[in-house]
């Protein structure tokens, strides 16, 4: 895709965003409060907020490519189909489905679990990583969550030690997340297999999100969880986590 294709496709907040870097991060922040607000049936994926290969070396264009427009794709596409015949349900977003899981009707549960998973889990994983150079990605924490980080963790390098050692153990497909407790304020790292996620409980408050399943590296990577999660670290969109830290 050239850069007109791109600019003509995405969204008047990532027009901007890709016009103007101070506004970049602003809008990234601002979307980034509520990943899906607003969005109701049909799900749509939103535009990348960057160009594919604007996260490499750490992970190639082909890779983005393919996540974001077929395997994102797939998961909007499957679970509009499966909300299709239930309009109830229409009006809710996909928080909201989750939430109130227990009232979806049985015979869709698989689908909005599955799938509307994988949708709020693809597109906050999309606004959580930021292109090398740009302002918080690759930095550190903002002073208060790296307070908390050192609190909690010991240090920087420790939480990263932790949450990779985590990611290399989700057997098969999944994701790991650095989530802060709304009770106690603590942070914690957590795993989720396929693709269930952290992102949607009024308990917690996600701050970080990582795609493990082999299609998130396989392309340049093949086999090697461990260098993609060292290499992922570059591209964490860190002032946006902050934000969501202290939000
Ligand atoms: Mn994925």
């Amino acid at each position: 895709m050239n850069r007109r294709d791109f600019l003509t496709r995405t969204s008047t907040v990532a027009l901007a965003a890709s016009l103007a870097p101070a506004l970049s991060q602003l809008s990234a922040a601002t979307a980034i409060s509520a990943p899906t607000a607003g969005h109701t049936y049909p799900f749509a994926v939103t535009p990348l907020p960057y160009d594919y290969a604007a996260l490499e070396p750490h992970i190639d264009a082909a890779t983005m490519k393919l996540h974001h427009d077929k395997h994102h794709a797939a998961y909007v596409t499957n679970l509009n189909a499966a909300l299709k015949d239930h309009p109830t349900l229409h009006g809710l977003t996909i928080e909201q489905l989750l939430r109130q899981f227990d009232s979806v009707p049985a015979a869709i549960q698989p689908a909005v679990r599955n799938h509307g998973g994988g949708h709020i889990n693809h597109e906050f994983f999309w606004q959580i990583m930021r292109p090398v150079g740009t302002e918080g990605s690759g930095g550190k924490p903002g002073e208060k969550l790296a307070a908390a980080i050192i609190a909690d963790f010991g240090s920087l390098e420790k939480l990263q030690t932790e949450f990779n050692a985590a990611s290399l153990k989700v057997f098969g497909s999944g994701w790991a997340f650095l989530v802060r407790d709304a009770a106690t304020g603590k942070l914690k790292i957590t795993t989720k297999p396929n693709q269930d996620s952290d992102l949607f409980q009024t308990n917690q408050t996600c701050l970080l999100a990582c795609d493990v399943w082999e299609h998130a590296y396989y392309l340049n990577y093949q086999n090697r969880r461990a260098d993609y999660l060292k290499a992922w670290w570059n591209v964490v969109a860190w002032d946006i986590a902050s934000r969501r830290f202290v939000a």
